[in-house]
């Protein structure tokens, strides 16, 4: 591996560059300018050295860029290294945001960390491995996506179109290897009342305070979980409230109470079994309160993430981060849902893998330079070693 150089100074130009240019999530804040500025600069620099370079339209001008270094021959083990272009919104920075400022080896700017550092290091790590006229056997296929701030536009639009033999997706992760994540589902309960004048106790069902009830269920549901065997990396899974809207003035009985509920679940649970457990609670509820009326439906969810240890690229990775920086990873799990899970779903076993830093979607955002460098290395390591 020694043949393949890092130059440090064109990563940090290229960061500060990647930075320079606003991609705001629209959807987020919506002033913001998305994705189509940043995707083509990415573009045109790796058409220049020479990569298949596509782009897939998003709605509303929103862009992915896919720019594909072929394998000399088909069929070999390919390789995605894939990031997310957006960042949050840059109001309220403590440092300038889209103008890099390094000190004592940490370079400060908004989507330093979370993540124009991964999309720097997987554009240089491509920049070397065509320096040094590298031809692996199998294609390496470097994915710029839109929108995982928000929805996951990008991705979703992805795996639609390419596919590879595994996925690295370049989120900071302080150099260990990310295997796991929690899932999450987004629902909706609505609990019907009876609307009735504020003083006719006789004929009124008040819907808020039935909604109580759920909420007292729902909290009971949460607190169960600690008596369930814990996942090795993710820990419990979880519920809670979110939001609540109900009545319509203080002189009448509500009709209508609207909670919405957050569960984070781990990877042996699916949609319906969220959507059973949530069905099952009204039921109990019912069951002791004949005017106790609820519905609930899952109407987001998306699904964990739990990549076996044992899987090649794991092994790979693991290796080459501990034979080029002298690092022994530590596999783990993370409490947040990523993109990670959308490839692991088209069948693409995928992993997180990134340098250090602080600061996502904070007033102060930093990356870590020299963890950056050390990151590059090992995705050009990883992939010769994969793809071969
Ligand atoms: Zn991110």
């Amino acid at each position: 591996m020694t043949n393949f150089q890092v130059d440090e100074s064109t990563l940090l130009s290229t960061l500060k560059e990647l930075i320079a240019i606003e991609s705001v999530n629209p959807s987020l804040v919506p002033s913001g300018k998305g994705e189509a500025e940043i995707a083509e600069y990415i573009g045109h620099r790796l058409e220049g050295i020479g990569l298949e370079v596509q782009y897939q339209q998003l709605r509303h001008n929103r862009k992915n860029v896919v720019a594909m270094m072929r394998g000399r021959e088909s069929g070999g083990q390919s390789l995605m290294l894939n990031g997310h272009t957006d960042t949050v919104g840059i109001a309220g920075m403590e440092t300038p945001a889209l103008t890099a400022t390094c000190k004592e080896g940490k370079v400060y700017g908004r989507g330093a960390f979370d993540m124009k550092g991964g999309l720097a290091a997987m554009i240089c790590a491509a920049e070397s491995l065509v320096k040094a006229k590298t031809r692996m056997k199998g294609d390496l296929t470097l994915a710029f996506v839109a929108d995982e701030e928000y929805a996951s536009l990008g991705t979703e639009e992805l795996v639609k179109e390419y596919t590879a033999s595994a996925a690295i997706v370049t989120e900071p992760t302080n150099l260990d290897i990310i295997v796991a994540h929690r899932g999450f589902a987004w629902a909706s309960v609505d609990v019907s009342g009876k609307a009735a004048h504020g003083s006719r106790y006789d004929i009124g069902v008040d819907a808020i305070a039935k909604a109580g009830k759920f909420l007292v269920a729902l909290e009971e549901m949460d607190i169960g979980f600690n008596a369930l065997k814990p996942h090795r990396l993710l820990g419990r899974p979880s519920v809670h409230a979110s939001l609540i809207s109900g009545g319509t003035e203080l002189s009448t009985y509500p009709e209508h109470c609207r909670i919405e509920v957050e569960r984070r679940t781990l990877p042996t649970e699916s949609k319906q079994d969220v959507e059973d457990e949530l069905r099952r609670l009204l039921e109990g509820i019912s069951a002791t309160d004949n005017d106790f009326r609820a519905e609930s439906k899952v109407f987001l969810y998306r699904s964990a993430l739990e990549v076996p240890q044992n899987t090649n690229l794991v092994r790979i990775l693991s290796q080459q981060t501990r034979i080029i920086i002298g690092k022994e990873p530590h596999l783990v799990g993370a409490g947040w849902w990523t993109d990670a899970a959308l490839l692991n779903d088209a069948g693409i076993p995928t992993v997180l893998f990134g340098h250090s830093g602080e600061g996502a979607h904070a007033p102060t955002e930093y990356a870590d330079f020299n963890s950056l460098v050390q990151m590059t290395k090992v995705l050009i390591g990883t992939a010769v070693s994969f793809c071969s």
